[in-house]
């Protein structure tokens, strides 16, 4: 053999011959082309009955293990791995809709989610219509003959709203509607989507379930009674998960309990602080008592996750927010969150409809997991900035 030749097929014996080795983390497999052993096994391939993965774009084994252990985490049926939060909420909505549909989508729902309603899913007939970011049984009175789906997101994006799961997927499960609840804030260990009667889980599995803000990646999981539309939506649709990704999101995943159990220790601790201080207004928080909806969140969650936000009693100047945020020295300014690092997003929310914090500016805290005590200085210190 030539050597351009030797060298493709150099070490292939060793692969062959030795047995992958058994690690605790399984090893990154990356992969456009899967061997066959013989041509009989392509042959079942091109008849889609060949029985493990035949290409890069079939859910490589790490996808698959993680695919899997979000479903057992989410108590669902099928669990489907996205590039990113916001792909798994755009391909739901692509599976689940048809022209002439409309569909519910809460006022508080993840903005980009919204956004493409607006301008992609619109051009396809498929409208969408508002409901409020704290809905509940009156949100019957907004389906129409044609309305298909419910978008929830509980509590909601910025402003904490939550929604009343049990009533509207009791509305829906009545009147024949699919429900889709965005459960990142909690997680699937503090709500239970499926317990609640949501027929679709979705999953920024960027935030917790990965951990350590390095990694996009996102998950819809479903019922029984949708698997087999939803994996062949899939299929069609060609979509994967890389496996670098895959393979850091399993690892933050087998310690996302403890995580997760510091992380609502000090946020809650950081909030009650808060909650205390002359310059805050409101905590918005759905674990303290003052949040509006603290009963639905008592009724429905298991526990409560490290992202709140609070405004102040005075609305700030321009030059004061800035002040405030660039004084702090512990938060990182950035989107996102889930991840050990606290983080600090502000602004004013523009809804829809009518809403509790029209005009007033939401300081959104991603509480990490450094020591409170350290933020809350951080805090205090930054507001001493106001005057
Ligand atoms: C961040 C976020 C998303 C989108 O996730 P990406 O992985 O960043 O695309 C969706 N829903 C909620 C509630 C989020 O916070």
């Amino acid at each position: 053999m030539h050597p351009a030749t030797r060298l493709i097929h150099a070490g292939d014996d060793l692969e062959a011959g030795g047995r992958p080795l058994r690690t605790v983390n399984p090893a990154v497999c990356r992969a456009s082309t899967v061997l066959f052993e013989r041509y009989e096994d392509l042959v079942l391939a091109n008849d889609g009955q060949f029985p493990g993965p035949t290409y890069g774009t079939d859910r490589l084994p790490l996808q698959r293990s993680l695919e899997a252990a979000v479903r057992e985490l989410e108590g669902g049926h099928l669990t489907r791995a996205f590039p990113s939060g916001i792909s798994a909420i755009i391909n739901t909505l692509l599976a689940f809709t048809q022209a002439g549909d409309h569909i519910l989508v809460c006022d508080n729902a993840y903005g980009p989610g919204t956004h493409f309603c607006q301008e992609i899913l619109a051009r396809f007939g498929v409208k969408a219509g508002i409901v409020a970011s704290n809905a509940g049984a009156e949100l019957e009175a907004s389906i129409r003959p044609n309305t298909t789906l419910i978008l929830l997101e509980s509590p909601g994006s910025n402003t904490f709203e939550l929604q009343d799961l049990r009533a509207i997927t009791g509305i829906a499960r009545r009147r024949g509607l699919l429900t889709v609840l965005d459960n990142t804030w909690a997680t699937p260990l503090y709500l239970q989507p499926f317990a609640l009667g949501v027929d679709i889980s979705i999953q920024s599995v960027t935030k917790y379930l990965s951990g350590h803000s390095d990694v996009l990646l996102g998950t819809v999981t479903v019922t029984e009674a949708l698997a087999a539309r939803f994996d062949a939506f899939y299929r069609v649709m060609e979509l994967f998960a890389a496996p670098e990704d895959c393979s850091l999101a399993l690892r933050g995943l087998r310690t996302l309990p403890v995580r997760l159990r510091q992380h609502e220790q000090s946020a809650l601790e950081v909030a009650r602080w808060l909650e205390g201080l002359e310059r805050v207004g409101q905590v918005l928080h759905p674990a303290l008592p003052s949040h509006p909806e603290h009963q639905l969140w008592r009724r429905d969650f298991q526990g409560s996750s490290g992202l709140f936000g609070f405004t102040f009693r005075e609305e700030p100047s321009p030059g004061q927010l800035a002040g405030f945020i660039n004084a702090l020295r512990l938060f990182g300014i950035g989107y996102s969150w889930g991840g050990f690092k606290s983080l600090v997003t502000a602004g004013q929310y523009r809804r829809a409809l009518p809403s509790r914090y029209a005009g007033r500016t939401i300081v959104r805290l991603a509480i990490g997991l450094e020591d409170p005590r350290d933020l809350m200085a951080d805090l205090g210190a930054a507001m001493a900035q106001l005057g």
